[in-house]
């Protein structure tokens, strides 16, 4: 009789969770492997659109939730809720003992996660690692990865890096980005529908708004906000914006974003869209702006042009429709908006997939002999 691999999925925000589900449903699907997820963070705050329920709709089998302290968004929160969900995380997996843990990109989630697995002797994989940015998903990105014996990495660039980072190259696959395995088919609600159910006229050229704090930098996030407000405005674009997530400094900038959603011609603001609609919403829109990874690895499928503001997405592989700004002033994001609007759209190329990432990470975890991933230790 073969044994089943059980995978254990951690999951703490939409951002995650929409990236990896059709990949999730691949796996619960593979016969030789079974999956758990155990869901924290951001889902579970009504906040952040309690986005557990989407969780709960695909059917997946939830093995637990582990509860994090809710309050304002701060340094000294995120660094206690990781605390706490090393604790929930550990006793999950002590109790479902799972082959793998997987976990994808930079959240605290994850690196709790991989933590708890270290030590539980359980091997970890890890999704989208190598890659660069801003913020403090940089240097948490890079620790999941020392953490972590089998690496998903999405380009070749990422590889290197890994490798460069003491990596041994035969644990580290190009699998591309799990979030582009039908994504364009995702993104087929109808524009008409789609519009009019957000109060957005369908005739008018229109922005998506997506804009995340820098914990570093949390004083300067309501101001930039605001210009790239301003900017939009001026542009003559129609705004839909979405709050920003749970990190240091995000309760700032959802103020000016809702201060602004009720004056005239004011941004429609939510909290969250579900993805098929999200991405729906960026096919369709002139320009995406913010610093959303949404802008670095999704709308370059539909050759939407983004303007990229600040540090958040530092120095990450781009496609061709992104234009970098500093964000230092309303002048410089209007120079970078006018920019991209006058390019228009891009051809649909990605360099972050083909759509087949899923394919490869479900073939992976079936096959890889785990024995053979030994304890961590440099490669060099
Ligand atoms: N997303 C979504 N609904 C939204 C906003 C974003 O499903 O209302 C998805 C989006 O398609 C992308 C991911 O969430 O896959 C990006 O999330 P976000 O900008 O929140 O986080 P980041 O990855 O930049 O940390």
């Amino acid at each position: 009789m073969t044994s089943v691999r059980r995978i254990a999925y951690i999951t703490g925000t939409r951002a995650d969770f929409g990236l990896m589900l059709s990949t999730l449903l691949s796996i619960a699907g593979e016969p030789g492997l079974a999956l758990d997820v155990i869901a924290t963070g951001m889902h579970l705050f009504p906040d952040y659109g309690n986005t557990i329920d989407e969780v709960r709709a695909s059917g997946l089998n939830i093995a637990g939730i582990v509860p994090i302290e809710a309050g304002p968004p701060s340094g000294g929160l995120m660094a206690r809720n990781v605390g706490r969900m090393l604790t929930g995380i550990t006793e999950q997996l002590e109790a479902s003992r799972p082959d793998v843990v997987l976990v994808l990109g930079d959240r605290g989630e994850m690196l709790a996660a991989a933590t708890a697995a270290l030590h539980l002797n359980i091997p970890v994989a890890h999704v989208h690692g190598g890659e660069l940015s801003g913020t403090i998903d940089e240097p948490i990105r890079h620790a999941i990865s020392k953490l972590s014996h089998l690496h998903f990495a999405a380009t070749a660039g990422s590889r290197e890096r890994l490798i460069r980072m003491g990596e041994n190259p035969d644990n580290i696959h190009i699998t591309g980005a799990p979030g582009l395995d039908g994504l364009v088919e995702l993104a087929s609600t109808d524009r008409s529908a789609l519009f009019s159910a957000s109060g957005l006229d369908e005739t008018r050229p229109t922005a998506v708004l997506l804009y995340h704090p820098v914990v570093q930098e949390t004083a300067i996030g309501a101001k930039t906000i605001g210009w790239m407000l301003d900017a939009l405005e001026q542009s003559q674009l129609q705004v839909l914006a979405l709050k920003p997530n749970s990190d240091a400094g995000g309760q700032e900038i959802g103020d000016v974003l809702d201060r602004r959603a009720s004056s005239a011609g004011g941004p429609v603001v939510m909290k969250h869209v579900p993805r098929a609609d999200f991405v729906s919403f960026v096919r369709h829109a002139d320009v995406l702006i913010g610093n959303s990874s949404s802008g670095i690895i999704e709308a370059a499928s539909f050759g939407t042009p983004v303007v990229n503001v600040g540090t958040r997405q530092n120095m990450r592989d781009r496609n061709d429709n992104v234009i970098d700004t500093p964000g230092a002033s309303k002048a410089q994001i209007g120079e970078a908006l006018n920019l991209a609007l006058r390019q228009g759209r891009w051809p649909s190329v990605n360099i972050y997939g083909d759509g087949k990432a899923g394919q490869r990470i479900v073939g992976l975890l079936r096959d890889v002999d785990l024995h053979t991933l030994g304890a961590k230790v440099n490669a060099y």
